[in-house]
């Protein structure tokens, strides 16, 4: 049965929307103005940007009196967390488990982190493979990832699809192990001349219709 590959940040869910609602709350809790919600956003980079820089540029630009330690670990203890279920995800998903695919998220990030996301998300108990580059100390594009999940879904990599929104990491990644690739474009050009997505779409949805159909 074939293999899809899922990422898990702004691809399963969408981490943008997570934050953007975690900022505005922080914005209007301290009567900061829209522009700080921008800013917050802007800093982020999508959540590439390491806790530690990010809450001292928060820190520094309120004043905060706690420590940045304090503020990364309350982060950590509370962020994930937010991840929502989405029920027209997750019903698709579980759609494709009883067509006999096999469903493996491999994601960038911290053990603890990625794993409480899944949790609260429902897609720990969806998945039939998980692989944490936190865990188990590789990360996309390193191709030894994607081995590793197509080898715990007993599964070859050739002929499986990979869904993702970065395009490193998930794309060129993929593409290079083996996989057939959809890009979750959100509103960006493709930026990358050494590989192309098979498809590119605007939502996780039109991504997993398209896995289906194709067979
Ligand atoms: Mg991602």
């Amino acid at each position: 049965m074939p293999l899809l590959v899922c990422d898990l940040d702004d691809t399963l869910v969408d981490r943008v929307r997570v934050f953007a609602a975690w900022a505005g709350e922080l914005a209007r809790r301290h009567q900061l103005g829209a522009e700080t919600h921008e800013w917050l956003v802007m800093i982020d980079e999508r959540g590439s940007a390491p806790r530690e820089e990010f809450w001292s540029a928060v820190r520094e630009r309120f004043n905060l009196p706690a420590e940045v330690g304090d503020l990364v670990a309350e982060w950590i203890a509370s962020f994930p967390d937010r991840y929502p279920r989405e029920p027209p995800v997750l019903e698709e998903l579980i759609s494709l488990r009883d067509e006999g695919w096999t469903l493996a998220i491999v994601t960038n990030g911290g053990a603890d982190v990625q794993a409480r996301k899944l949790a609260a998300s429902g897609l720990d108990q969806i998945a039939h493979v998980v692989c944490i580059s936190g865990v188990i100390g590789l990360r996309k594009p390193d191709r030894a990832i994607f081995d590793l999940a197509a080898q715990r879904a007993h599964q070859p990599l050739l002929g499986g699809w990979m869904i993702g929104d970065n395009p490193r990491e998930d794309i060129e990644g993929g593409h290079d192990a083996g996989l057939k690739t959809i890009w979750l474009q959100r509103e960006r050009a493709w930026p990358l001349d050494s590989v192309t997505p098979d498809l590119t779409v605007d939502d996780i949805l039109q991504a997993l219709r398209h896995v289906r159909t194709s067979g």
